[in-house]
């Protein structure tokens, strides 16, 4: 039988809820807890420290089983829930995210938030780590020499880069190109999860360690996470089409990597490969490229 939750703990269970949106956390679920006799206790149960355990696979949400269950529902709805365009949604994602501030990097000299590109139906989405120089300028994901090479790559495969989705880890240029520290892709990734679950790809290729690393919650070597699939559900987000439960991930080396080391452009090319065998996709011949 329900219990009568104190207007207190309600209170300050709506503003924690409406804490993990603003870092564009929306889904939670539910888990019975042993009563206990001190409401602190049970508030405690979900303070801020807990985020640090919060990797990107595990960013969904423990809150205490609570009577007033419409309380979660009406305020944890993300902007694009029911919409089934994804452009519209992928929007409203971009309208979430807004001037964002939720990370360090919003103050330390980013131009511009580079949100993703391509298509919103892609069957192939390439995920890399965060925007260069290049990218902060021109507000679009490789773009650089980098982005040349996956540009390269992405026709070797037979496509276009206005077929695919491009995006990143991190939304912000990291100052002096450093590798984005672990928060930061913690704070960000939310957002990239619910562009995932909104152009339901096949395939995801997450291109370098950080990528591959923040998207599979797994630290291997680059040797080890190669060459096997990934069963990927974006963590705390899920599409709106109940066909659509999980991609498939690959990994293979950043472009900007193949650029210092070209030797591993073959490895890279098996890769690819692997989703293009995934994708039904053939090689296009020397002369159609
Ligand atoms: S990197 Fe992401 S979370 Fe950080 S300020 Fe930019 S958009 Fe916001």
């Amino acid at each position: 039988m329900a219990s009568v939750l104190d207007p207190e703990l309600k209170r300050a269970l709506a503003e924690r809820v409406r804490f993990y949106n603003e870092l564009g956390i929306y889904d939670f679920y539910r888990r019975d807890v042993t009563p206990v006799a001190d409401e602190t206790a049970t508030v405690n149960f979900i303070q801020p420290e807990q985020r640090e355990e919060m990797s990107p696979r595990k960013a969904a949400v423990a809150v205490p089983a609570a009577p007033d269950e419409n309380m979660f529902e009406v305020i944890s709805s993300r902007p694009e829930t029911g919409v089934s365009d994804p452009i519209k949604a992928l929007k409203l994602i971009r309208e979430d995210l807004g001037d964002c501030t939720r990370c360090r990097l919003a103050k330390q000299g980013r131009k511009q938030i580079v949100f993703g590109v391509g298509n919103p139906e892609a069957e192939l989405m390439f995920i890399g780590e965060a925007p260069g120089a290049d990218e902060d300028q021109q507000g679009e994901p490789f773009v650089g020499r980098a982005g040349q090479l996956l540009t390269n790559m992405i026709k070797a495969m037979g496509l276009s880069r206005e077929q695919v989705y491009i995006a990143n880890i991190i939304k912000c240029r990291p100052p002096n190109n450093r590798t984005p520290e672990r928060d930061e892709c913690e704070t960000c990734s939310p957002f990239l999860m619910r562009q995932i679950a909104t152009i339901k790809p096949k395939v995801i290729v997450a291109l370098g360690a950080v990528a591959a690393k923040t998207l599979l919650a797994i630290s291997d070597s680059m040797s080890n996470l190669r060459g096997r699939w990934y069963d990927f559900r974006p963590a705390g987000a899920r599409s709106n089409d109940p066909n659509w439960t999980s991609a498939k991930l690959a990994v293979t080396y950043h472009p900007a990597f193949l650029l210092r080391d070209p030797r591993q452009k073959g490895e890279a090319w098996k890769d690819l490969q692997m989703a293009m065998k995934e994708l039904g996709l053939k090689a296009p011949k020397k002369s159609d490229v």
